[in-house]
């Protein structure tokens, strides 16, 4: 084992601190299979001494004024954006992300600690009118500890925005990063200690989810969770919150569809559904990877986005897949969408050409011949794979926008905005963009069905983090 691979361990009560199992995981990049750091293993009895940290640190924390915390968040975006460079390259190497979009990503986790700083100095509650002898009123209060789950696809960027509000609101937090992608989230630790966050205010545990996971979310001292994942595992959380009784923000998986009519702007929707595949990989939760476009600019549409894809280059214009069973699965996606009859217009498989031996790249792909109830037109890819599907009406897109499980995102192209107004208010989904539409962190965001329960983004996630407090006094 080379000494030289940097080794990170938990974060707990403001210090680096080893695991209790002395045991530490290699992290290697997805871009050509090296070893790149290695990372604590975390136990149910790390879970344990952060959460008791956590518990520790939340009365004082608690109290402390909006205005205090206000500050400690702002200068907490100001740390993230000074260490910018560092968390890049940290995403880079074991998350396999291309170096511009990693850092408007990171840009954008220090925009929610901004924020959160700055609108919860609005948070208020009510006064209610219950006659002249008595004052009543209503008190948004923290929950105490929360604990904070995240996936492997924008460690620091959906870490960020759980615990920018949840400490806003006065919570403490215990977050476990993916095992896949951790660093960006224990160097948030250090960040938020120099940025003035108490010691025990935010405390990271790495691991995996069966030994970390499970325990943080069973802990009895953990008040809420909030989860952004798969659909499995935001079910079985859910169960244990269901068990304990406590709420749970569940931001789960997504198959969202991307509506073209004929009278669109076919050269901006052919960009949006391009970029669809080429962001990330199409590792986004609300990528629109269905392609619903109406029957006679389909192929015109195809060859358009098929032209954009074309040439693009692997490392340079999109990057690998993150996790090696991720990427199986994916082949075996492609594999069995041919078995069923789609055709692949662009792509279609394993890229070998001029990536390294254990890259783990996937050809931008176009599958058309697509039926609604194949495997890939349903289920999520989680991957660089756009599937078309033809529609002659405005209802039976609508029909195949609602094909799936899923309700994440939708996005409409049309030439008609009130057209489009109209079936971003037909569609099932958290969040409809119509001709390209913009979402900041002001913007909530959540799911519709399957893709889950409770906003983030907005001020809506901050009344999410508090619990409400009716106050009545007999004057
Ligand atoms: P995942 O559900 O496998 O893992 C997510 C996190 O949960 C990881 O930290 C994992 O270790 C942990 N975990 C796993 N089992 C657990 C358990 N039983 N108890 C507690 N924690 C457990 O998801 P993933 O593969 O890391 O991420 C991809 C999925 O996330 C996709 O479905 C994607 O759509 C979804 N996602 C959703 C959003 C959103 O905002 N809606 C954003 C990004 C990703």
């Amino acid at each position: 084992m080379s000494t030289t691979v940097p080794q990170f361990e938990h974060w707990i009560d403001g210090h680096p601190v080893p695991p209790v199992s002395g045991r530490h995981v290699d992290s290697t990049s997805p871009h050509d299979g090296e070893l790149v750091f290695r990372v604590a293993d975390g136990s149910a009895e790390d879970v344990e001494r952060a959460v008791t940290a956590a518990h520790r640190a939340q009365p004082a924390w608690g109290r402390t004024t909006t205005t205090e915390r206000s500050r400690v968040l702002t200068s907490i975006a100001a740390g993230i954006r000074e260490n910018i460079d560092r968390l890049v390259e940290l995403e880079c190497a074991e998350g396999g992300k291309l170096p511009v979009p990693a850092r408007i990503e990171l840009l954008i986790a220090a925009d929610y600690f901004e924020y959160y700083g700055s609108i919860v100095r609005t948070l208020a509650g009510d006064t209610i009118d219950q006659g002249p002898r008595n004052l009543t009123y209503t008190r948004h209060e923290p929950y105490g500890v929360v604990a904070v789950i995240t996936p492997w696809n924008g460690p620091l960027n959906q870490g960020s925005r759980g615990i920018a509000p949840a400490l806003a609101a006065g919570n403490t937090v215990v977050l476990k990063p993916s095992e896949f992608t951790s660093t960006t989230s224990l160097e948030l630790g250090r960040i938020a200690a120099e940025a003035g966050l108490p010691d025990g205010v935010l405390n990271i545990v790495t691991g995996l989810g069966s030994t970390v996971g499970v325990p943080l979310v069973s802990h009895h001292l953990v008040r809420r969770i909030g989860f952004t994942g798969s659909v499995t595992t935001g079910r079985a959380i859910g169960r244990i919150a269901a068990e304990r009784v406590i709420p749970v923000g569940l931001e789960l998986g997504g198959k969202s569809p991307i509506l073209v009519f004929a009278d669109a702007d076919l050269d901006a929707a052919a960009r949006a559904a391009a970029m669809a595949v080429l962001v990330n990989s199409g590792q986004v939760c609300s990528a629109t990877t269905r392609l619903l476009v109406e029957r006679s600019v389909q192929d015109e549409l195809v060859r358009r986005i098929g032209a954009i894809l074309d040439g693009k280059r692997p490392g340079a214009d999109f990057g690998p897949i993150v996790t090696s069973p991720q990427f199986d699965k994916m082949l075996g996606m492609l594999a069995t969408a041919r078995q069923e009859g789609a055709h692949a217009a662009v792509g279609g498989h394993k890229y070998e050409d001029g990536v390294p031996e254990r890259g783990l790249y996937v050809q931008p792909t176009v599958l058309t011949d697509v039926k609604p109830d194949m495997q890939v037109a349903r289920e999520e890819v989680f991957g660089p794979v756009l599937v078309a599907m033809p529609f002659d009406t405005e209802d039976e897109a609508v029909t195949l926008a609602h094909a799936t499980e899923y309700g994440l995102a939708a996005a409409v192209w049309c030439g008609d905005a009130a057209r489009g107004i109209a079936l971003a208010h037909r569609i099932e989904a958290g969040q409809v963009a119509v001709n390209g539409g913009v979402m900041g962190v002001e913007t909530p965001f959540g799911g519709y069905r399957t893709s889950g329960i409770g906003r983030e983004k907005g001020i809506a996630a901050l009344y999410e983090y508090t619990q409400l407090k009716t106050v009545s006094v007999t004057l």
